[in-house]
This record gives C-alpha cells, structure tokens and sequence, in this order.
C-alpha cells in the first residue's frame, strides 16, 4: 500500500476533517478506506488554483470540462466495492486520478481508463510521483471495459452510463462487483451489481450527479 508522507503537510488537518465530518460521519465505516482517504493529498489531484478547496464537501472542476468526484461519493463508491488486497480492479473514467489512487492503495492492481489523453497523462504522473506501481493507465473508449485483462474482481464507472452494458458485467469475476452511475444524462442512481454464478443482484445506493462517459456504450456526445 502506497501512503503520503503527512509530515510538514499544511493540508493534514483539513483531510482530517473531511474524513470526520463528510465520511465517518455520513456512516462509511470501513477501517482501510477511512485509513487511505486520511493518507492520500487530494489537493495534489484538483487545479492549483482550487487547492484551498480541495476537501471540501463537493466535485471541483477538472480541466477539460471534467470533474473530480466528491469525497464522500468517492468513499461510497469504493466501500460498496468491497475491495480485497488480492483484487484486480478495472476502473472507467481516470480523471484526476484520486479514485485511481484510492483503489490502488486497497487492491493489487488497478487498470484505469481515460478517455482523455490529457487528463490520462496528468493522472499518470502524479501518480507515479507519489510512488504508485500497480496502476496500468489506458487511453481508450473505457465503456467497452477492458477484456484483455478480464476477469476483474471489482469493475468502477466514475462517468455516467444510459443503462449497465452486459459487456461490462461479462468482465466480472465470479462474486465480482460493478459500482456504476446509471440513469439519465443529468440523474442518475448509483448501482452496485454483484456478480453471483450466472445471476446478478443489484442495488440501488442512492441518487447521484456525474459527468457523462462517452462512447459505444455510454453516450454518444
Ligand atoms: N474519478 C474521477 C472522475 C472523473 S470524471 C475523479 O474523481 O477525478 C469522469 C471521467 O471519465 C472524465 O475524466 C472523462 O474524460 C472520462 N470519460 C468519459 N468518457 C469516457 C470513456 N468512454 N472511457 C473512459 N473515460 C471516459
């Protein structure tokens, strides 16, 4: 598990606010996550100029039209994943790289996506920075998946999808689990799908905003 060096770091108190008051709180309970999200520089991954912001209560604008995820949807997101240290993990939607930072601290590897070949590159380089090893960053149409590594334990979608593409679901290892915005293009309910043999049960986490994932089986623009 990769952890920042928290010595000398100004923003140290406001990430432990932010995990007191926006995750702990709000009921999110595993002992890990919490121990990651406390570790990991989030103002490293959001604009220079949105630092002071970073960790916040919200989504920040990300270049390119893009958004970094809400710390308390992010800690959702992950807990439903039910993340082992042995798990493989296919995320869709690399962005800033925070999510990305946050399964590759709890899981084996990560295999993350990015549409954007900027956001991708930026991502990657902080990432490395920090001393992540276990990241393998794609540039590509990531609602497709990725099924040359199939199968994958855990499968996240950080943008929004019309509807859950068997395709995606066809990825998942046995007793896999898909966390996914899926709904309209501004609304959307969080599901989380777990994989069981042949069957698969969903739930539904809530209601939520994201970005739109744009592609074969997302949106067309
Ligand atoms: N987890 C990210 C969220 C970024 S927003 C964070 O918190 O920073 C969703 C991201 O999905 C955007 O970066 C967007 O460019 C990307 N995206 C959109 N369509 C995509 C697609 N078809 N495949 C992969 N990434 C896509």
């Amino acid at each position: 598990m990769n952890s920042h060096d928290v010595k000398d770091d100004p923003f140290c108190n406001l990430r432990h606010n932010m995990v007191s008051s926006q995750i702990r709180s709000r009921g999110i309970s595993n002992q890990r996550l919490l121990k990651v999200m406390q570790s990991i520089p989030r103002h490293l991954f959001v604009p220079r100029y949105l630092q002071k912001s970073a960790y916040d209560d919200h989504a920040l604008p990300l270049d390119s039209g893009q958004t970094i995820s809400q710390p308390y949807m992010v800690a959702l997101m992950t807990e439903a994943l039910c993340l082992q240290a042995d798990d493989k993990v296919l995320e869709i939607g690399t962005g800033s790289g925070y999510q990305t930072a946050i399964l590759a601290s709890l899981a084996r590897s990560v295999f993350t996506v990015e549409r954007l070949r900027s956001l991708s590159h930026m991502a990657e380089k902080n990432l490395r920075a920090l001393g992540y090893d276990n990241i393998h960053f794609l540039i590509g149409d990531g609602t497709l998946g990725l099924p040359d590594k199939a199968p994958y334990n855990c499968i996240i979608a950080t943008g929004s999808l019309p509807q859950l593409p068997e395709s995606l679901l066809a990825q998942l290892d046995e007793n896999g689990i898909l966390v996914a915005p899926v709904g309209g293009r501004s609304l959307q309910k969080l599901l989380c799908v777990k994989r069981i043999g042949t069957k698969v049960e969903k739930h539904d986490l809530g209601g939520c905003q994201f970005v739109p994932l744009i592609g074969q089986n997302g949106w067309s623009s």
